[in-house]
């Protein structure tokens, strides 16, 4: 989608502090973080929110978006510190980017229940 920040990163036309890529999904740092280590894992193909990809695709799109999302908790480190794991869907939960993502968030203690 052209007018889609996370669409346009996939493409490289919006540059961004990309830590981990493959065929299927990159993570890149936050923009804004939220904690000292704020990731965002996203597929490279645009779906709004999880519950908008096809059951035919389900396995493959959140498979490939947590296998990367995992490769960047090894390089980061957050999974020997633990994280927190979020995606916002829809007006109620603040989604700002309609593309798919799941933010990951650690270096500091987090509180429960999340706002
Ligand atoms: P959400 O509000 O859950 O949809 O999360 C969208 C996230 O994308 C926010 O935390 C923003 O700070 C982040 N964001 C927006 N634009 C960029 C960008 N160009 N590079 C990195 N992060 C971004
Ligand atoms: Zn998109």
């Amino acid at each position: 989608m052209n007018n889609c920040i996370f669409c346009r990163i996939a493409a490289g036309e919006i540059p961004a502090d990309k830590i981990y890529e493959d065929e299927n999904a990159f993570v890149i740092r936050d923009i804004n973080p939220q904690a000292p280590v704020h990731l965002l894992a996203i597929p490279k193909k645009h779906y709004p929110a999880v519950h908008d990809i096809p059951l035919s695709e389900m396995s493959t799109v959140m498979g490939g978006l947590t296998s990367a999302l995992c490769k960047a908790l090894a390089i980061t480190g957050l999974d020997k510190n633990g994280y927190r794991l979020v995606a916002n869907s829809g007006g109620t939960a603040g989604q700002t980017v309609p593309h798919l993502h799941i933010h990951a968030l650690g270096g500091r203690d987090l509180t429960w229940p999340p706002g």
